[in-house]
């Protein structure tokens, strides 16, 4: 708290991993304490403020703080999304590097973690105002990343659009088409299936967890939050599963469809440009002016949008409405004081370094891709990530499982992740 004043969120993250890493240290691995491992994971390797300067349509000057957090290479180059949001400081990027971390272990590919972005608000903006922005902030960043070094992607905020641009600056500063960015459309370098990633993932995930306790997704009843590129991939998987997702939200309200969400409405609500409303226009259900989804009747809860989105009242509520397993696609959208809830109530629980992980992992075959110079069939990556995810799963059963055979998914995902990299941290010396 000393070192990092006014970074509540930063702050959370590590509490949230040390209360399982320090007993396990304890126990296990004496060496690690003495190596100062867990001081040495949760302070950045390096991190890079700039200023970021751009032109609106009005021909007003505009200025922005731009950041990349390069938190751990013990693994490989750091490796994690930019975020466009005015909520965009320091403590939300350390907090998303850090699980960042822990993730990417979790996925056994050769990432490192960073995370980054800028508190400039895309909402509203036009194309043109999207791409001078993005060519300003790569124009400082790209002094700071490379193929080897860092390779950032996506996050809220930033999509195939704006990697596009950022690529394109990138491209034209250095003179090298390089895989210096993930999530790159599929023409120029991108990988199939990394947009549906992270949503698909998060279903495996869940799948795999159901199929441990002997059950299945068919007929049960799930709750989405958020709109975006998460949320909408997880509905499709889940209605492919045989699921009924009964919501989707942004931050000014939720649609509950009763009859179920089916591709074409998720379609449609990507026509309405945050406009939630105009759903129940077009299709019979109920919108919900300022309310988050959790007050319905689900089966499946599974926050897609934001950071400490869902809290203990919201565990309460869905608890009451039988709720059996909630599952995070967005980062960690569950609030301290939620997550205990949840664990006391032994229900599933999923947290999203191992759950939303399916992101990350096919921006890692992307780069694998990109240095072979050949593109894999969407089939082959769907396989891939499917088995990632399953031995994500596996890996948090194996930290997780206490004598009585019940699953901390949490804190198995903590210690899972922390493990390999501590270990290579405390081989690679004093860094
Ligand atoms: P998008 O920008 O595509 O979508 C974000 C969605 O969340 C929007 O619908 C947004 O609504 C909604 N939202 C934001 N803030 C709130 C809020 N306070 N209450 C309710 N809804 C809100 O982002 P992604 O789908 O890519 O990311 C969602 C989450 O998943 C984030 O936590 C991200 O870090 C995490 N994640 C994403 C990965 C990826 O591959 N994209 C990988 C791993 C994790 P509105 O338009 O109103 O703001």
């Amino acid at each position: 708290t000393v070192r990092n004043p006014n970074q509540p969120e930063y702050l959370q993250a590590v509490r949230e991993v040390t209360e399982d890493i320090i007993p396990y240290m304890e126990a296990n691995a004496v060496d690690l304490i003495d190596a100062k491992l867990l001081e040495r994971i949760s302070e950045p390797e390096r991190v890079i403020s700039f200023r970021v300067v751009w032109m609106d349509d009005d021909n007003n000057v505009q200025v922005n703080r731009g950041y990349r957090v390069q938190m751990n290479s013990a693994l490989g180059p750091y490796k994690g999304g930019l975020r466009f949001s005015p909520t965009v400081d320091l403590s939300v990027l350390k907090f998303l590097a850090f699980e960042q971390t822990f993730k990417n272990s979790l996925t056994g590919l050769p990432l490192g973690a960073g995370k980054g972005g800028a508190d400039f608000d895309p909402k509203g903006k036009s194309d043109n105002e999207i791409m001078r922005f993005c060519q300003s902030f790569m124009t400082e960043l790209f002094r700071h990343i490379g193929a080897d070094t860092d390779v950032p992607a996506g996050d809220i905020g930033v999509g195939e659009r704006e990697i596009g641009y950022l690529f394109g600056q990138y491209k034209r500063l250095r003179n090298n088409f390089t895989g210096v960015l993930t999530g790159k459309g599929p023409a120029w370098g991108g990988s199939f299936i990394r947009p549906e990633a992270t949503g698909f993932g998060l279903l495996y995930f869940v799948e795999r967890m159901f199929y441990e306790t002997q059950n299945t997704l068919k007929g049960k009843t799930v709750a989405i939050s958020g709109a975006g590129n998460v949320a909408y991939y997880a509905a499709l998987k889940a209605i492919s599963l045989g699921a009924k997702v009964v919501t989707i939200s942004n931050s000014n309200g939720t649609i509950y469809d009763e009859h179920g969400f089916s591709q074409e409405k998720l379609d449609y609500v990507n026509t309405l440009k945050r406009n939630l409303e105009a759903y129940t226009t077009r299709f019979p259900a109920e919108y919900h002016e300022g309310k988050k989804p959790w007050q319905f009747a689900c089966d499946i809860a599974l926050p897609c949008a934001t950071q400490n989105e869902l809290d203990e009242q919201d565990v309460r509520q869905l608890l009451k409405n039988g709720c059996i397993c909630i599952a995070e696609g967005a980062n960690m959208p569950c609030t301290e004081l939620a997550v205990k809830a949840i664990l006391k109530s032994k229900i599933l629980y999923a947290p999203g370094k191992a759950a939303n992980a399916g992101g990350v992992a096919v921006s890692g075959l992307e780069m694998s891709q990109n240095r072979v110079g050949q593109q894999w069939t969407a089939d082959k990556v769907d396989g891939k990530l499917k088995k990632i995810m399953q031995e994500i799963h596996d890996t948090c059963v194996h930290y997780g499982k206490d004598k009585n055979g019940v699953i901390n998914y949490l804190k198995g995902a903590n210690i899972g992740g922390f493990v390999k990299v501590a270990t290579a941290m405390k081989a690679q010396g004093f860094v």
